[in-house]
């Protein structure tokens, strides 16, 4: 039998029984999946073999995947959650002044992000677009996102302003943008890979599956081994269900107090002897995260 060795590789792209292969060299090879594969996406880390007699067409076959260090999913209506990529590690909250600057939508995606445990990153884009009265407003709540320890970087895709910080936190890492639309994560894209043709991900899909390709993501290479993931399913990644106990948990400031309630089921409202609010009372905890975490508990547990 003339069967390859096996050897490591990345997803780039699946379609059907089919995925695009980056190997260790670099190469793109289309293989096909072994049934014995139960799950396989965007990010996946493989053992593939080069192609036998008996793989028309294709030059390989992916014969099991490596445990996930993280999956970022979205609800599907026929398969309950669905996974759309796999080891992310860190994902770019993109806000902006138009559409207006949200603390509710940012304390969603961070626990969203928490959930997932992967590292939540806030890009203030249209810097170029706040005004003098709105910086103090949208200042003063980026401001308690970095004394929790969330990085912030201030940016303009059009201007490139903070470009090259964004950029330097790109090498070594798997990224994802996320954001309302409008915010600009096209714009910071294209401004992060002028030259966007060149990326792997544009290789075209010619199986006849096309519409698999709108719910997996794409794989753009970047330099110094960084990659970036996109996809209309991966901008839909935020919270579906969640328990409420979880989302404490998820705010990332809550936690040193959780522990500290008087009753065990404490819901974080009017209970006597909470340990969060009386944090907020007293300064150390943000109230306007409190105010978030009960939307976020109301709509999605
Ligand atoms: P997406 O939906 O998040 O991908 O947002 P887009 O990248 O499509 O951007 C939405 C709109 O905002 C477009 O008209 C962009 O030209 C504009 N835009 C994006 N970034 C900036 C920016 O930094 N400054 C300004 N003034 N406009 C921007
Ligand atoms: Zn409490």
């Amino acid at each position: 039998e003339d069967l390859g060795h096996l050897e490591h590789g990345r997803v780039v792209s699946r379609f059907g029984q089919h995925a695009d292969i980056l190997t260790a060299s670099g190469e793109i090879l289309r293989c096909n999946i072994r049934r014995t594969v139960a799950s396989l996406v965007t990010g996946d880390r493989v053992a593939w073999r080069r192609a036998g007699e008996e793989e028309q067409g294709l030059q390989g076959v992916v014969e099991a995947v490596e445990d996930r260090a993280s999956v970022l999913c979205r609800p599907d209506q026929y398969d309950g959650i669905k996974p759309i990529a796999a080891n992310v590690d860190q994902i770019f909250i993109v806000s902006s002044s138009q559409p207006a600057f949200s603390d509710q939508i940012i304390d969603r995606y961070l626990v969203a992000c928490e959930d997932a445990g992967i590292d939540a990153i806030i890009v203030m884009n249209k810097v170029d677009l706040i005004t003098p009265e709105e910086a103090d407003v949208i200042e003063s709540r980026l401001r308690v996102y970095e004394a929790i320890g969330y990085p912030v970087i201030r940016v303009s895709a059009h201007t490139g302003a903070g470009i090259e910080a964004l950029r330097s936190r790109f090498p070594n890492h798997i990224s994802v943008f996320v954001g309302q639309s409008g915010v600009g994560k096209s714009s910071l894209i294209k401004a992060l890979l002028p030259d966007i043709d060149l990326a792997i991900g544009a290789i075209s899909d010619n199986s006849g599956l096309g519409q698999h390709t709108t719910t997996v993501a794409r794989w753009y290479a970047l330099e110094q081994a960084g990659a970036l993931l996109d996809s209309p399913g991966i901008r839909e990644f935020g919270l579906w269900h969640i328990d409420p106990e979880r989302v404490a948990y998820c705010f990332k400031d809550f936690r040193a107090y959780l522990g500290t309630c008087k009753f065990r089921d404490c819901k974080h409202g009017t209970d006597p002897g909470c340990a969060i609010q009386a944090a907020v009372a007293e300064g150390k905890l943000d109230g306007k995260r409190l105010e978030n975490y009960h939307r976020i508990v109301k709509e999605h547990a």
